[in-house]
């Protein structure tokens, strides 16, 4: 095989898994899973045919595949992916660009500002707002709460990033009592300790309570709100709390967490429930959840000009002068595979109406879901107000039982989470392809599961 066949027979293995992908269970046999330890084998010491490697990856590891690219994975909020997106990836790794800079790619500096405003527009956020690409939404958190650091700090007087955080004055961090566990993660990744937060009391859905917001704070302070909660989906109330903040400090960051709710902004009878989000100062989501693009695609949204840039600029003799938006000094990467390229072809193939669509029809088929299970006595833990499931068959230790039998079946896969201290089950419909028709035989092998634990 000479290199140009190698790749169209790489094509057309990728091609292959994705035509299959609907026609599998959600969930490899535990014969295809053990079958990896084919790639048990010392490093060879001398090259070998790479043909060769395609085929052991196709034969081996593709079958050992969670099938998340089908309609019937559930799990986390994990999306799937769309063919345009796939398409344009193909497309972007074989053009091997890196995005760093304008000057290493006019393609991807292009379409990064094209996808950027695209961005802003269907999700109705300020149209002068920064938009770095990232890896993801962990990562996207971290980028504009450092952004938001430094802003708070330099209104302080405190230059942040050339003196770091020892000695400087102290922020107040602000939680709710459900934020997702990685934001922690990210707040001690940039130096503000996952556990030096001051932590809001939630309601029966996991919103902030804002008549719960401290008093008698002062000095800067950052608040961490969110855009669906990983459980339930539910959104904190982002007026309240911006009003909290204006009234409280003159030195405020309000920063949201929307790895997937936040394109709930693109869905106009939605606009209730986004109500006040467009007034923070930043926002972090993912491509890789709801918009269906292939991973890892994160976006950090920051309102405020210049701020990501003073976090993330850097400086080396041999950078030219800036010309353009360069990605390097707007994240926390320097080299960087071209990310925007992706979410542009799913906004340019979908278009306003088709995201739009995108959050309604996997928000019906969750709430499909939600009362087909509720009519057959599960106990549904939340209102349904985006693509999340909360149940409990029974006591959470059946519910665990079913988990248990659901997995074990394969058909589907959906995932157990901890919800006020006990285990629930969680249904996430964060596919594209997610029709109510597969809803309908999910609640269906679910049910079968159920009738087998009895
Ligand atoms: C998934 C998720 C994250 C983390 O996103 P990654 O893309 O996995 O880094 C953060 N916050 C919320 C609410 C999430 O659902």
């Amino acid at each position: 095989m000479n290199d140009i066949e190698l790749l169209q027979e790489a094509a057309r293995l990728a091609v292959e898994y994705v035509a299959g992908a609907d026609a599998r269970p959600a969930t490899p046999t535990a014969a295809e899973v053990d079958a990896l330890t084919a790639f048990d084998e010392p490093l060879p010491e001398a090259p070998t045919d790479p043909a060769d490697a395609l085929r052991l990856l196709n034969d081996v590891a593709g079958p050992a595949t969670m099938v998340t690219t089908g309609p019937n994975y559930y799990g986390f909020v994990n999306g799937a992916t769309y063919p345009v997106a796939l398409g344009a990836a193909f497309l972007v790794n074989a053009w091997d660009q890196n995005a760093a800079l304008p000057v290493m790619s006019p393609a991807a500096a292009k379409l990064h500002d094209v996808a950027s405003a695209w961005l802003l527009d269907v999700l109705g956020l300020p149209e002068h707002s920064d938009v770095g690409f990232v890896t993801g939404a962990t990562v996207a958190n971290a980028s504009c709460l450092a952004a938001g650091r430094d802003e708070l700090l330099a209104r302080a007087g405190w230059d942040s990033k050339s003196g770091g955080l020892f000695g400087a004055p102290p922020i107040t961090v602000i939680v709710g009592q459900n934020v997702h566990s990685t934001l922690r993660k990210s707040l001690g990744l940039i130096g503000l300790g996952s556990d030096r937060v001051v932590m809001v009391p939630t309601d029966d859905q996991g919103r902030m309570i804002a008549s719960e917001l401290p008093a008698d704070l002062s000095g800067p302070i950052l608040v961490c709100a969110q855009a669906g909660e990983v459980n339930t989906g539910a959104f904190d109330p982002f007026d309240e709390i911006a009003d909290w903040l204006a009234a409280t400090t003159d030195n405020g960051w309000l920063h949201v967490d929307g790895a997937f709710g936040l394109w709930a902004l693109a869905d106009p009878t939605r606009s209730q429930l986004v109500a006040g989000l467009d007034r923070s100062d930043s926002w972090a989501t993912d491509g890789h959840k709801w918009l269906n693009v292939t991973y890892d695609c994160g976006i950090a949204i920051v309102a405020r000009e210049g701020a990501l840039h003073r976090t993330f600029s850097s400086v080396a003799g041999y950078l030219p002068p800036e010309d353009g938006f360069e990605a390097m000094h707007h994240t926390p990467q320097s080299s960087q595979r071209a990310r925007q390229v992706e979410v542009w072809a799913v906004l340019r193939s979908l278009g306003r109406s088709g995201v739009a669509q995108l959050v309604q029809q996997t928000s019906v088929a969750a709430q499909l879901i939600g009362a087909r299970l509720s009519d057959a006595g599960f106990d549904v833990l939340n209102d349904i107000v985006i693509n999340q499931v909360l149940v409990r068959y029974g006591s959470a230790e059946r519910t665990g039982r079913l988990l248990e039998e659901i997995q074990r079946d394969g058909r589907i896969w959906c995932g157990a989470t901890q919800w006020r201290g006990e285990t629930a089950m969680r249904v996430s419909v964060s596919s594209w392809k997610t029709t109510p028709a597969d809803a309908t035989r999910a609640v269906e092998v679910i049910m079968e599961c159920a009738d087998r634990l009895a």
